[in-house]
């Protein structure tokens, strides 16, 4: 399928900006609209394009001065949430990972944000654009029993399903994470991340991450600082991990061996939190990892690609043993 090129005619000019600029000014101000502009003469105005593949995650900054507070954007029915920028070198404002669905429909959608200060809110309006990925098809071959449950089988999995879909309702408040991401296993890549999956003959869900094959074993480290949200021994995961790095952000590691952490410990990136294994639906040893970003199911690897290395300035810092800030409470 053609994918749509960004409509360049959306794109405002610097003069454009300034005439916005005046307007608000003229209008009695509306916003700090001036410092939101001021920061960033090279984007040329408020509005810009972004474009990214499917399973993807685009960094979204916005500039912004102290009076704003809070900063949160709208992206295909998901809310996206912002966090101060802490990157050395990098000028004042909100950073926001939008990770774009891998099964997100191709074409240009509408990423709104609206910035807080004060009493006032502004919105901001982008446009995305989502480029269809070629993920591969995969035949598999697996005893029937792994594939077609019985009744019972039927049952634990969508008590499962319920289970972890509640855990990873309540998203903690804060940006757990302050470093650069690390690769939880060095093992072989399998790059079957999104691929169609056809289970004795028949289609099932894609693939919602990557397998890295592994010797039983290898140790499996926590790609960021967080909180084990979940530690389960589940009929197709096996025995997992779902981390919580706070603001909607989740990374798993599934067919583990042996767990080497409890739910509700805070991680450090690079921690050892379990071993390879075959356990669950797996048709070896091998480690699958998966990443959820404000509900999207990105390529874990995406992370690794991120332009945050090294260690930031002025993260919050990582709970203690206990669970990350109460659901509900607004963001610092
Ligand atoms: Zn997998």
């Amino acid at each position: 399928m053609k994918v749509p090129e960004p409509r360049q005619t959306l794109r405002r000019s610097p003069e454009w900006s300034r005439v916005l600029l005046v307007a608000a000014v003229l209008s009695g101000g509306i916003l700090p609209l001036e410092l939101l502009l001021g920061a960033t003469p090279a984007a040329g105005g408020i509005e810009e394009h972004y474009r990214g593949k499917q399973g993807n995650i685009l960094v979204i900054k916005v500039p912004t001065d102290d009076t704003v507070t809070h900063v949160q954007g709208r992206f295909l029915g998901r809310t996206i949430s912002f966090f101060p920028e802490s990157r050395r070198d990098e000028s004042q404002g909100f950073v926001g990972l939008l990770g774009l669905d891998l099964q997100d429909e191709p074409g240009t959608h509408p990423l709104t944000v609206s910035v807080k200060s004060g009493e006032r809110t502004l919105t901001l309006n982008y446009s995305v654009v989502v480029v269809k990925e070629q993920f591969r098809v995969e035949h598999l071959k697996l005893p029937r029993d792994k594939v077609d449950l019985d009744e019972t089988g039927l049952a634990r999995w969508k008590a499962e399903q319920q289970l972890v879909q509640e855990a990873l309702a309540a998203d903690s408040q804060v940006r757990l994470w302050q470093s650069g991401f690390v690769e939880p296993v060095n093992g072989k890549r399998t790059g079957i991340f999104g691929s169609v999956r056809i289970m004795n003959g028949q289609p099932r869900n894609p693939h919602n991450g990557e397998d890295i094959g592994a010797p039983p074993g290898t140790d499996v480290a926590a790609t960021n600082d967080g909180v084990v949200r979940l530690a389960v021994d589940h009929i197709f995961s096996g025995k997992g991990v779902y981390l919580d790095h706070g603001l909607g952000f989740y990374s798993m590691y599934f067919h583990l061996s042996e767990l080497l952490v409890k739910e509700g410990e805070a991680v450090k990136a690079g921690q050892i939190i379990g071993k390879v294994g075959a356990t669950g639906r797996a048709t070896g040893p091998h480690l699958h990892w998966g990443v959820k970003l404000n509900g999207a199911r990105v390529n874990p690897y995406a992370l690794l690609d991120l332009p945050f290395k090294g260690v930031m300035e002025s993260a919050a810092p990582a709970p203690v043993g206990e669970p990350a800030a109460a659901v509900g409470a607004p963001a610092p």
